[in-house]
């Protein structure tokens, strides 16, 4: 444990504070009445640190050891040396310390003459803690003898609970972050609370359903506090807005919540909990706590890592639902879409269509009118295409301006839609009418019912696409003229296959950087292309086609030779280099065993690389799951690329093998602006660190961004800031140069 909280432990000179805490118990073990009586007499009444004494008597060696089994909180004992024979003292002082393996009893050995004094050696080592002649029993002596023993054990025990407590705290914190809920979490904390603090009345944990500052969650659209764990006779209260609970224990959690302060009365107590983005919690018991200098200490500390995992178990609902939910405007987002339309595609099939509906010049809006109004037109649009559609029908806000509605049958064309959706609404006072363009796709088709949504959104997206370009503020019905790749990318991919074949790729390694000391502590390899014609092209420029074309594959493999290739070559680059992986290529079955089959060819271990995965590729694909597991079983690390960026939900990525979590830029622009974004970030890199991940924060261009990151505890981070991705011949001159 760290020293640094024994410090708080060390001094016991105040009494504790307390009304009703039991005798010290105080073993008199001697062959001679006589120094029962006189003991007895002498310490008659007497109280020390508010405590009375109470004194346990044998009379001999073993009778003693068992007097000491029988009373294992006894704190001090008198005993005599000489007994039933000449050291039976000493063999009692052995047993003790060595059979029992009991430290903490003060042992004072008294013997009758001054000769019988064991030796020093002794005396250090069976840890007794004084000698006195029998001689000396005057009632002076003696309590002070006693008053300095119990002290000492005092000290000992008092060091020994905080220790206990802690570990179960920092036990229990860490098991916190494995629940998934609010009420798994609240029912693990009111648990420890009851063991931590001897309770035994009933007892209630209530929370606040929004944060004053935080994130806003999407369906929770009022502040209330409810009941998120209580003993047995309350449970079937649980999640229930306290306002509505009929006993007088949630009057006592609002006077706590009202006060915002810790009580400890006779017949309650109450802890009052917050956290930094403003979630309140209340632990009301309907008993008095005793809150000794040690219990105080591991409240505070109690307190501090409940509101910590709070923040954490509210984030994990909160990222669960920002998982599926579009945070403005409450329809589904774009994930959320995918699996509820993409269900009822399969389970009623019936003639469906989805239809997707883009507004007309929404950027000029936002930049003439700003965020906040576009915003509003958002919202607006949400609710009242809730209104227009039936309950039948699946919504979604797919990204920015895009919605996406499933609806039952084919009655209306795509211009109908628009029509009908693009009916004047009032924002801000003001009358106004957003055209729309909608691009359409029906569940029918020459080969049959297609069931699948990703084709369907596919379509629809083509068919918005000629629409924007033809018909503004009407509607295209998809063709299957359409599904012919567009020419320029069909160029684009068939200079790539050339490419490939001539082979124009070349990697870059952009360095990871230690933000305290500035070393390189790892690269990523990026590719580039070096196009006779064109020069080089950044893989923005091709990736998208590679990756619809389905030639990731081709791409991803080549990657990785050219790097084994890299790695071979340059012996130098002892840190590890990760690389990118396309999401499609991890639903392939041969892949894993292509990749693997490149690093033996090579002779690179698996474990000098990492591969780099989106998280969208692991999102609702357990297969491509599999991959990932099969690719950690193999040796590779691996790193879960552009975090953040689609919200993943949290608490099912952790059941991913993951080395590093990146953190995307997306993140840390945000933070410099938006205190939202730190916090919640602040919140992830806690939940990320509890799990021993490590984490990269990718994007970082100014020294504003650095510093809030080295403030929430960032060590590696990638970023123009530092380096651009280099040529490999500048990459290794660094390396060399740190080495220097
Ligand atoms: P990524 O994996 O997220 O890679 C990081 C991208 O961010 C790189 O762009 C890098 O140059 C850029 N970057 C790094 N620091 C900063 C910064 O401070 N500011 C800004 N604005 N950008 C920064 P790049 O090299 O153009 O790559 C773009 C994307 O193309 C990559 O995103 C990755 O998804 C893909 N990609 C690149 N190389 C490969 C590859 O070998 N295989 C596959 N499958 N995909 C690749
Ligand atoms: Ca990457
Ligand atoms: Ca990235």
């Amino acid at each position: 444990m760290n020293d640094e909280y024994l410090d708080f432990f060390v001094d016991v000179s105040q009494p504790l504070v307390a009304n009703t805490l039991p005798p010290w118990i105080i073993g008199i073990i001697d062959d001679e009445p006589l120094v029962h009586e006189a003991t007895l007499f002498a310490l008659a009444e007497i109280e020390i640190e508010g405590r009375k004494l109470q004194f346990v008597s044998a009379y001999s060696g073993q009778k003693g050891f068992s007097l000491i089994q029988q009373y294992p909180d006894m704190a001090v004992v008198l005993l005599d040396v000489v007994m039933e024979c000449e050291d039976s003292g000493l063999q009692l002082v052995d047993r003790i310390r060595n059979e029992l393996n009991n430290h903490y009893l003060q042992i004072i050995l008294r013997t009758g003459q001054p000769g019988d004094i064991p030796e020093e050696e002794i005396i250090t080592r069976y840890e007794i803690n004084a000698y006195k002649t029998k001689n000396e029993l005057t009632r002076s002596q003696l309590f002070t003898t006693i008053a300095s023993a119990l002290r000492s054990y005092q000290l000992l025990t008092t060091i020994e609970s905080s220790r206990n407590g802690l570990r179960q705290i920092i036990e229990a914190s860490g098991s916190f972050l494995q629940e998934r809920s609010v009420n798994d979490f609240s029912r693990g904390v009111l648990s420890q609370f009851k063991q931590l603090f001897a309770v035994a009345e009933r007892s209630v944990f209530c929370a606040t359903t929004q944060p004053l500052n935080g994130p806003v969650s999407v369906s929770d659209s009022y502040q209330r506090v409810v009941l998120v764990a209580a003993s047995d006779s309350l449970t079937h209260f649980i999640n229930r807005d306290i306002k509505q609970l009929d006993d007088e224990i949630f009057d006592t959690v609002a006077l706590i919540l009202a006060s915002k302060q810790h009580r400890f009365e006779d017949d309650f107590s109450g802890l009052y909990l917050s956290t930094p983005s403003g979630w309140e919690g209340v632990i009301v018991t309907e008993q008095r706590v005793i809150i000794s200098e040690t219990s105080d200490e591991l409240l505070k500390i109690f307190c501090m890592n409940v509101a910590l995992g709070l923040e954490n178990a509210k984030y994990f609902t909160y990222l669960n639902k920002a998982a599926y939910k579009d945070e403005l405007t409450g329809l589904n987002n774009r994930v959320g879409f995918i699996e509820e339309a993409g269900l009822k595609l399969q389970s009623k099939r019936i003639d469906q269509a989805l239809y997707l509906l883009d507004i007309d010049y929404f950027h000029q809006v936002i930049t003439s009118l700003g965020y906040e109004f576009g915003n509003k037109i958002l919202k607006k649009l949400a609710s009242t295409l809730k209104h227009l559609f039936s309950s039948e029908t699946v919504f979604g806000r797919l990204h920015s301006d895009v919605f996406a509605i499933l609806v039952p049958g084919f009655e209306m064309s795509a211009r109908e839609v628009a029509a009908k959706c693009s009916r004047p609404m009032v924002i801000e006072g003001q009358s106004i009418r957003m055209g729309l363009t909608v691009g359409m796709s029906i569940t029918a088709d020459e080969a049959g019912y297609i069931d699948d949504i990703s084709v369907l959104i596919r379509r629809s997206e083509m068919a918005l696409h000629v629409a924007k370009d033809h018909k503004r503020g009407a509607g295209e019905s998809f063709d299957a003229s359409y599904e012919v790749e567009s020419y320029q990318s069909m160029m684009i991919l068939s200079d790539f296959r050339e490419g490939l074949a001539r082979d124009e790729f070349f990697l870059v390694l952009q360095p990871k950087v230690d933000v305290n000391n500035q070393q390189v502590i790892g690269f990523e390899a990026l590719i580039r292309w070096l196009h006779p014609e064109k020069g080089v092209v950044p893989p923005g420029a091709f990736i998208p086609s590679v990756e619809k074309s389905g030639m990731y594959y081709e791409l991803d493999l080549y990657v990785a030779k050219a790097l084994c290739q890299l790695l071979n070559h340059y012996p130098q680059i002892d840190v590890p280099v990760s690389f990118n992986i396309s999401a499609n290529s991890l639903n392939h079955d041969s892949f894993v065993g292509e990749l693997k089959a490149v690093f033996i060819e090579h002779e690179i271990e698996a474990s000098r690389v990492e591969i780099e995965v989106t998280e969208n590729a692991l999102i609702h694909s357990e297969q491509a799951v599999a991959r990932i597991k099969e690719l950690y079983t193999a040796g590779f690390k691996i790193g879960l690329d552009d975090f953040g960026a689609g919200f993943s939900s949290l608490a099912y990525l952790l059941r991913l093998p993951l080395h590093t979590i990146k953190i995307d830029q997306s993140f840390v622009v945000d933070i410099v602006e938006q205190p939202k974004s730190y916090i919640l970030l602040e919140g992830i890199l806690s939940i990320i660190s509890k799990l021993n991940k490590e984490i990269v924060v990718e994007g970082v261009e100014t020294e504003k961004q650095r510093d809030l990151l080295i403030t929430l505890g960032v060590r590696v981070v990638q970023g123009f800031l530092f380096y651009k991705p280099l040529p490999v011949t500048e990459a290794l001159e660094l390396l060399k140069a740190e080495k220097g």
